[in-house]
């Protein structure tokens, strides 16, 4: 989650294979995160791909542009944190949408997808550990791992809760707590990229 998903360059061609992997894993649940939240009317599954589209693009920096000059690294960081606030926007948006018309979340949805992106996450906690583990990098890898597992079992529970009490706030609730650190992340994110844009010239 957020700034602790963050992978040093990969030195050996293994380790690039793994991190292709590992951003295909999470790009892939970015979009089916916000496809699913958005027809099954989850606040939580739109804010939660906020976390997959964050790491995604992680990979994607450690893979293509950690090499490039400082420019380059602090725009397409920026990209990511402005992308990131787009998604928060849409999950507040979803939640003015549910709260207005009453609508309740479709909660079978929401536990297939939660229990889909936690085993997303595990695998690719696992594949990480395999070849970064040995570094400095794997408590970065473990805190990261924690983080957006903690969120999808969140997402679980929320469920569970949606289908007991027919409310939509379980739902409301989990999103606001990952709408909150994700998106405080990316203003961490945005300050630091401008503040090295500015150092850069
Ligand atoms: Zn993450």
């Amino acid at each position: 989650m957020g700034d602790a998903c963050h992978i040093d360059a990969p030195t050996a061609q293994r380790d690039r294979r793994v991190l292709y992997v590992v951003l295909a894993i999470n790009f892939a649940m970015f979009a089916l995160e916000i496809w699913q939240g958005l027809s099954a009317d989850s606040t939580a599954l739109i804010a939660d791909s906020m976390d997959f589209l964050s790491d995604a693009f992680s990979y994607g920096i450690t893979l293509y542009v950690l090499t490039r000059p400082l420019r380059v690294r602090a725009t397409a960081s920026l990209i990511k944190a402005v992308l990131m606030l787009l998604l928060a926007g849409g999950a507040f948006y979803q939640g003015i949408h549910n709260l207005v018309n009453e609508q309740v979340p479709h909660f079978i949805t929401m536990g297939w997808v939660g229990l889909l992106a936690l085993i997303a996450n595990v695998i690719s906690a696992m594949l990480l550990y395999r070849t970064r583990g040995r570094d400095s990098n794997m408590h970065s890898v473990w805190l990261c791992s924690r983080n957006d597992a903690i969120a999808n079992i969140a997402i679980i529970v929320a469920a569970l809760f949606v289908y007991l009490s027919h409310s939509l706030w379980p739902d409301l609730i989990v999103a606001l707590i990952i709408t909150w650190l994700e998106g405080s992340s990316a203003l961490k994110i945005i300050a630091h990229a401008k503040k090295e844009l500015k150092d850069a010239h």
